[in-house]
């Protein structure tokens, strides 16, 4: 049974359509990313699951509850922004207990809760410390904090990590995914990182222009990409012409085909290659792009340029430019995308 329901929302400001028709269904417990490019309206539509947007058509509904037109803070919903929007004036422990003296829970009770849901995003030791001595990482998890404390029924959130460098961010997002999993959270998290939300999602919403364009687990939009847009924003998808995709592989398609770097293998003397792969097709390095464990070959072949990654075990393997190589396709991975 489904936890959240939004029924054709949409959304406009003047005559810019921000939302176009929006259908989705969320289960209890579910981690749910929005991915897209900046304007496709994640923001928005986060916005309107919290009730900070007045909703004029279409209805979300929260565990059988019509909630529409309820205002924000009778939702149940916590929610977290890029920015931490903490209170520069109160410490740590009261900017967490801010949300409990709103409902008014006793004294003690609010210590207990705070000093709990400190313990959760590992800031014991900070509480007296004012935002401006904390760094982004904790700033977040006091935000994080202060989001949690007030048990909510769905946790929404809004690029979090965005602000934050590459290490804090990944030990954050292991974090929240660790809370998220032990709370039961129903989350829904905004991020415009598809490397983000692929490894800490149960379901991507692809959106694109106030569209949800595919929602599915993170491995079937990547591999199954419905359109042109998911393919090209998933990962390196090589999208090929119908017409080259025929003389090629003898694919019959009138829309572009996608094959991914990973998926095509660049052949070496001797090797056998199994499963379902097209004949040698020749191609010319014109450079690469070192990625670590990965080299991504740029190749020339007939018009078109593709990427293909090869697993990098030796330096001494570096192809240079120029060279001629040969490529095989491998033809479980070539698929016909929707134009
Ligand atoms: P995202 O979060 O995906 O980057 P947003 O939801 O913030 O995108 O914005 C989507 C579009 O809606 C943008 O074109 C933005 O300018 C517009 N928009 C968002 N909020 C408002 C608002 N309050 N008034 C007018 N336009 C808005
Ligand atoms: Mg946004």
């Amino acid at each position: 049974m489904s936890y959240v329901t939004a029924k054709n929302l949409t959304q406009r400001f003047g005559n810019n359509t921000v939302l176009d028709n929006i259908s989705f269904t969320i289960k209890q417990s579910e981690f749910v990313t929005l991915l897209g490019p900046s304007g496709c309206g994640k923001s928005t539509l986060l916005r309107s699951l919290a009730g900070l947007n007045s909703t004029d058509v279409g209805e979300i509904w929260v565990e059988g509850e019509n909630i529409t037109h309820q205002a924000p803070q009778k939702r149940g919903i916590g929610m977290v922004f890029q920015s931490y929007a903490l209170f520069p004036n109160m410490t740590v422990e009261g900017n967490i207990a801010f949300g409990l003296k709103i409902k008014k829970l006793t004294g003690s009770q609010i210590k207990h809760e705070v000093a709990q849901v400190i313990e959760l995003v590992e800031l014991k030791g900070k509480e007296k410390n004012y935002p401006h001595e904390l760094s982004g990482g904790q700033r977040q998890r006091v935000a994080l904090a202060r989001a949690l404390v007030v048990k909510p029924r769905i946790l929404l959130l809004d690029e979090p990590l965005s602000a934050l460098d590459a290490k804090i961010r990944k030990h954050l997002r292991q974090q929240i995914c660790d809370i998220q999993k032990e709370m039961n959270l129903t989350t829904v998290f905004v991020t415009h990182d598809q490397e983000e939300a692929m490894v800490m999602s149960d379901r991507i919403f692809l959106m694109n222009k106030g569209e949800i364009v595919q929602a599915d687990t993170p491995e079937e939009i990547y591999l199954h990409p419905v359109n042109e847009f998911v393919a090209s924003f998933m990962g390196h998808y090589n999208l090929m012409e119908s017409q080259l995709a025929k003389q090629l592989f003898n694919i019959d398609t009138h829309c572009k085909v996608a094959i991914r770097p990973e998926s095509i293998y660049v052949r070496e003397q001797g090797r056998k290659y199994g499963g379902h792969v097209s004949l040698p097709h020749l191609g010319t390095i014109t450079g690469h792009q070192l990625l670590g464990n990965v080299i991504r070959y740029k190749v020339h072949i007939e018009q078109c340029e593709l990427e293909v990654d090869v697993l990098n075990r030796s330096s001494e393997r570096l192809l240079t430019r120029g060279s001629q190589l040969e490529l095989l396709f491998n033809l479980n991975e070539v698929q016909p995308v929707r134009c």
